[in-house]
């Protein structure tokens, strides 16, 4: 009599039946899935963006925004039952029977991996139907499988696959439960702080963990996919390889002392060596490209010695170089964004705006220009290269308003790499769009040494200290050109595509399938910008929306938001000297929105989809953010040093506090103003905060100080002086600093606005303590109770300023709401007195109301920057 093996697969299923009915009967999953919902959930809905404005979800953005945390509950999961599973066997002795041939193990294993596979599946079920709750309770964006099929399915199963395996061979080698918890928990918390401490790259990052699943509804991966794809290759091949190790070491186990004898023997030995050496041949290679794609990628060490290279040979000799002026650019760019290819010829004329004459011009050119060619006055010429830092001598030395031209011709890639494990890419030629900007020698030049490039932590100068009256005299431009300058900009790139540069379009043909935009500056410019997509135009009042068919739900907002800036923006500080105004978006691979004159650009995760509820607009608020940047930032730069961002990012917040009430009412206004207000509260150091005009970016704190506390203390400045008074003022102080070569700080600024203070004593003890020192209110009130009068009823209480400034504020008695909606009967009504509180002082007082008030509210409308605005109201 023969017995007959059972086939493979039929082991397999009866293995994994077996387990699975095992695995169905354990509490843990029942306990682990609910949890799992929970957090998908509340961490997709409590997403933020730009200024923590809530985030509209997409699938796509979903399915990236959870997947670190899914992916390490899977691991743990399946690391459990993985572990549990195979103890199973070896304690009840069936492991001699079950351990007896190569096929059999092989099946038995596959039949435990493929039941413990379910118990990721179902936890990728859960999370799936948390994400479609999620878009749901948006209720904007419809949901749709694939996304969550390409990232989740495609992307992490091998993850997995790889962990069970890996997990597999750990428990074959040791054999023993514990010892196998602790070496696999080990590697899963070495790989996780490798993440967190950003020092992994594609090479090593087998779950794609950190920012490696960078997501745009634009395009697919398109930066990274070379190196995603050799990534899942490395973990599918390290997966195979662990199940062969897994087999031969359980077959090592289960066998007889002297077949293990026999085994040991060197020639058997060293076949099965050779043998698994075959499955590591995969992983290995892919794993090698990697290493050597990542080291000379964007963030690699070839990218870092050369950036070193140029900090070291020219920080020395160029930085704070006296430069010219340019006086005109002409540019032609051709982009190819199949092969993430430009060219790029122009000229730069530039001018000595100088006292000083010039002998030597230094530009900085890009790490990876082919190619390149340079000519001085229409002649060839080789500048001097200083490691990408080029640097011209003109025959004669430029006096005063002398110029040269210098043209140059190139062609290069853009991303030139991949990344170390999913940064941003800031600027790119790619299927998805277009973005190159002035401030990096991606398209053009860069006038002068580029403070800043090459530095990292071991590799960097004290920070330089600025005595606080470094304004005094001529102060550069904190970026941008210093005079204003005319340009011609000729971009070409498939019809398909839009193309958008500074100024106005003066020609749009379409050529053996080649669309070539040239664009002019109808008013001079400071920095220059191309942005290109394959759009949908939303038309305004001198303003265009360029947006992604896919994105149209904010589009209308923004677009009306846009005229309104444009409108009031001009009134209120100066007519916008440009024709047309634009606004276009670009895919996720950075996270930022940038107000280039006439061409603003917006991340798809900006504005596009920011989430609006009643009571903040957040659309309206980036937008009305980036659109004053066009008045402060380009018409009006600051100076490049300590408070000069003040004079961008605080305006911009400023502008959008008066676009709030314009355009939104009051409410809008106080909302937002609230909003930056705890924001502000929350952020910021209190032990190690600096006064206004000592805040020069350096640490992290600087930046809520910069934009929520200086948007709050301009309006409050705004607010003390008066409308008129306050708006001549800023239109005289941005008419000056537009046209001056000298750049504006914060002091330039509240100069330029004394004059216009009704009375300058007043206005100096405003500035004292707001912008010298470091004034911030705190209200407390105690003791209030009303009591009935003959008339109405008398509210009694007691005010404290527990913090600094000494402001005039209301104090209000108040009963109902007073934001109802309109349906509901106005029910609101309010009695107010005023007073003024400074440091530690408290002030006893009476309201008198002609109602029976329910509350007490400090400062009702929202005038006086202040700490735990909250705790100032209290119930009557
Ligand atoms: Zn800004």
């Amino acid at each position: 009599m023969t017995g007959r093996q059972p086939g493979f697969l039929s082991s397999v299923a009866t293995v994994a039946r077996t387990e699975l009915r095992e695995l169905l009967r354990q509490p843990g999953l029942y306990i682990f899935i609910p949890l799992i919902l929970v957090q998908v959930l509340g961490n997709s809905l409590l997403a933020v963006g730009a200024f923590d404005t809530p985030v509209l979800l997409t699938p796509g953005t979903s399915a990236v925004q959870i997947a670190n945390q899914v992916i390490l509950l899977v691991l743990l999961l399946l690391l459990f039952y993985t572990v549990e599973s195979l103890e199973r066997e070896r304690t009840t002795g069936l492991s001699q029977i079950l351990y007896a041939t190569p096929c059999r193990t092989a099946a038995f294993l596959a039949g435990k991996a493929v039941a413990n596979s379910v118990v990721a599946l179902v936890v990728l079920a859960a999370s799936l139907v948390a994400s479609w709750i999620a878009l749901l309770v948006q209720h904007t964006v419809p949901f749709s499988f694939a996304p969550y099929a390409l990232i989740w399915g495609l992307l992490l199963i091998p993850t997995f696959l790889f962990w069970t395996a890996f997990v597999t061979a750990i428990y074959a080698a040791v054999g023993n439960r514990y010892a196998s918890y602790g070496i696999a928990l080990s590697a899963l918390i070495y790989t996780g702080f490798r993440t967190l401490t950003r020092e992994i790259s594609w090479a090593g990052n087998w779950p794609l963990w950190g920012r490696a699943l960078r997501w745009s509804d634009l395009g697919f991966f398109e930066t990274d996919r070379l190196a995603l794809v050799l990534n899942r290759v490395m973990v599918l091949g390290g997966a195979v390889f662990f199940v062969a190790l897994a087999v031969k070491l359980f077959e090592r186990r289960g066998a007889d002392a002297v077949r293990t004898i026999h085994r040991l023997a060197p020639r058997t030995l060293g076949a099965a060596a050779l043998r698994l050496g075959g499955f590591a041949l995969v992983p290995l290679a892919a794993w090698t490209v990697l290493v050597f794609q990542v080291t000379n990628g964007l963030e690699g060490g070839v990218f870092k010695k050369e950036t070193k290279d140029y900090w070291a040979k020219n920080l020395k000799t160029w930085l704070d170089a006296p430069l010219p002026d340019i006086a005109r650019v002409d540019v032609a760019v051709t982009v190819d964004p199949k092969r993430h290819a430009l060219r790029s010829a122009g000229t730069f004329t530039l001018v000595n705006g100088l006292d000083s004459t010039l002998a030597q011009i230094p530009l900085t050119g890009g790490l990876d220009w082919n190619h390149l060619k340079w000519t001085m006055d229409g002649k060839a010429y080789e500048p001097e290269d200083r490691k990408h830092l080029f640097v011209f001598t003109p025959e004669r030395p430029l006096a005063k308003g002398d110029s040269v031209v210098i043209g140059w011709k190139w062609d290069g890639f853009l991303p030139r790499g991949i990344t170390k494990n999913g940064g941003n890419t800031d600027e790119f030629v790619l299927p998805s769009g277009v973005v190159l900007t002035g401030f990096e020698p991606s398209f053009l030049p860069v006038i002068g040494f580029m403070e800043g490039v090459g530095e990292t932590k071991d590799n960097k100068t004290e920070a330089r200290k600025y005595p606080r009256d470094y304004w005094k005299g001529i102060t550069r431009a904190g970026y941008g050109a210093t005079a204003w300058f005319p340009a011609r900009v000729a971009i070409t790139g498939p019809a398909e595509y839009t193309l958008n540069g500074p100024g106005v379009c003066t020609r749009n043909t379409v050529k053996g399938g080649l669309r070539t935009q040239v664009w002019e500056t109808d008013h001079p410019i400071k920095i220059l910008n191309i942005v290109c997509g394959k759009w949908k135009t939303k038309q305004g009042h001198g303003t265009t929306i360029y947006y992604d068919p896919a994105h149209p739900y904010n589009v209308e907002e923004m677009s009306s938001t846009l005229d309104a800036a444009r409108h009031w923006y001009s009134e209120w500080f100066l007519p916008y000297p440009w024709r047309e105004l634009k606004l276009s978006e670009f895919p996720a691979l950075a996270g930022y929105a940038q107000g280039f004159g006439t061409n603003i650009t917006f991340s798809e995760n900006m504005g596009f989809l920011t989430k609006n509820d009643a009571k903040t607009d957040a659309t309206f608020l980036v937008t009305a953010h980036e659109a004053a940047h066009q008045w402060w930032g380009n018409i009006l730069t600051p100076a490049n040093g300590p408070n000069g961002d003040f004079l961008s990012e605080g305006m911009a917040h400023f502008s959008t506090l008066l676009l709030f009430e314009k355009v939104k009412g009051a409410r809008g206004r106080m909302e937002f103003a609230k909003g930056i207000e705890s924001r502000y509260g929350d952020r910021r150091r209190v032990d190690d905060e600096r006064p206004m005009y000592d805040i020069d970016g350096k640490r992290e704190s600087d930046e809520t100080v910069m934009y929520d506390r200086g948007g709050w203390v301009f309006w409050m400045l705004y607010d003390f002086m008066g409308h008129d008074r306050a708006l001549a003022g800023l239109q005289r102080f941005i008419r000056t600093w537009s046209e001056s070569r000298d750049h504006p700080a914060l002091q330039d600024f509240v100069a330029s606005m004394r004059p216009y203070a009704r009375d300058p004593v007043a206005y100096d003890a405003f500035v004292k303590e707001w912008f010298e020192d470091r004034a911030m209110p705190e209200y407390r009130v105690t003791g209030a109770k009303k009591e009935k009068r003959a008339q109405g009823y008398d509210v009694t209480l007691t005010v404290r300023n527990t913090g600094t400034g000494r402001m005039p504020v209301e104090i209000a008695a108040t009963s109902g709401e007073r934001w109802a909606k309109p349906s509901k009967e106005p029910s609101y009504r309010e009695s107010r007195e005023g007073i003024v509180l400074g440091a530690g002082e408290s002030k006893a007082l009476t309201i008198h109301c002609s109602f029976s008030p329910d509350k007490v509210v400090v400062d009702p409308d929202v005038r006086v920057l202040q700490l735990n605005r909250k705790q100032a109201t209290v119930s009557l």
